[in-house]
């Protein structure tokens, strides 16, 4: 069983107990208008360009059979992401400007990569976290990576969306110790324009979740995006969808940060929110104290 992963993060101590392995996985369901990760959100490797250390030699240019690559009247390299048919023949670059992002890896070689570090899960509780881009997108490759992280006797956590058939969902969450589910918007309009999606089938999976998997541990996590989900009427609406779940163990607070916009070029993406900042650390506290009045486990940050 084969899937496609962009980035592996040892020895991490974050999104779960312990010293962990985070697998980010290729593809997304939803497109976040502020996502953090543009390089994750197509399914498949891609060629990426960061133009900044280009040199200029030429070598991509002479190599491209789809001239997806060609010079401007200065001489700086020009790259055409639609044109280019991800060949892989220009990658390496020497300058490394131009690197193939994802790489296919079967179940067999993510387990060789945790065997490198379990002597630190085991001492630390810690293990593996699927990340992305979305497990959720590859389904049974995730499944597969997650059902033998335990037989192999390591903690297991996810972070997700949660957009995906059920049926698939429940694949892969027979096999979790601890999930960080999103919920990005109440409305589900409102969630259409900000995803690409809208949150039907994620208010009803997270439902499901809190029913059919009683004993997973599970954490709501909120991304604030100042003038797009801080609104009081849906932090009201999200309080009251968490305060129905009997067995979250709190919601997650995320403040929108600026972390991924270099990387929107790279993959030739262009940024929606260029005049958005954080939102202050004050408004942030209210929101907080607002659900915490509701009868929730709140905390800002993960
Ligand atoms: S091979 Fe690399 S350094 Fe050379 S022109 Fe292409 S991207 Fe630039
Ligand atoms: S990956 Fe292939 S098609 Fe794309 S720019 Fe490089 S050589 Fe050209």
């Amino acid at each position: 069983m084969n899937g496609i992963i962009y980035k592996i993060e040892r020895l991490a101590v974050y999104d779960g107990p312990g010293i962990r392995t985070v697998i980010f996985l290729k593809g997304c369901p939803l497109s976040c208008i502020w996502c953090a990760s543009p390089e994750s959100q197509k399914r498949t490797p891609e060629t990426g360009f960061w133009q900044d250390k280009c040199t200029g030699c030429g070598s991509c240019l002479d190599v491209c059979p789809a001239a997806a690559v060609t010079k401007d009247l200065k001489s700086n390299i020009i790259y055409d992401h639609k044109k280019c048919q991800n060949c892989g023949q220009c990658t390496p670059c020497l300058s490394g400007a131009r690197k193939t992002i994802g790489k296919k890896f079967s179940v067999g070689d993510v387990v060789r990569e945790l065997e490198k570090d379990s002597v630190f899960y085991h001492r630390s509780t810690g293990g593996i976290t699927l990340s992305g881009g979305d497990p959720v997108f590859q389904p049974i490759f995730s499944a597969g990576i997650l059902k033998k992280a335990v037989e192999m006797g390591f903690h297991t956590a996810m972070e997700t969306c949660a957009h995906a058939e059920w049926n698939l969902f429940k694949g892969m969450l027979e096999h979790l110790d601890l999930i960080y589910v999103d919920i990005k918007h109440m409305n589900r309009h409102e969630h259409k324009k900000l995803t690409g999606k809208t949150n039907g089938v994620i208010l009803e999976n997270i439902q499901q979740m809190d029913t059919h998997f009683p004993n997973l541990e599970k954490i709501v996590r909120v991304p604030i995006i100042p003038g797009k989900n801080d609104s009081k009427e849906n932090i009201d609406q999200t309080a009251k969808f968490a305060r129905g779940l009997k067995t979250l163990k709190r919601v997650e607070l995320l403040p929108y940060h600026r972390y991924g916009v270099a990387t929107y070029p790279v993959v030739g993406k262009k940024y929606q929110l260029t005049q958005m900042d954080s939102p202050n650390r004050i408004d942030v506290e209210a929101l907080m104290k607002r659900m915490t009045n509701q009868g929730i486990r709140v905390q800002i940050g993960g």
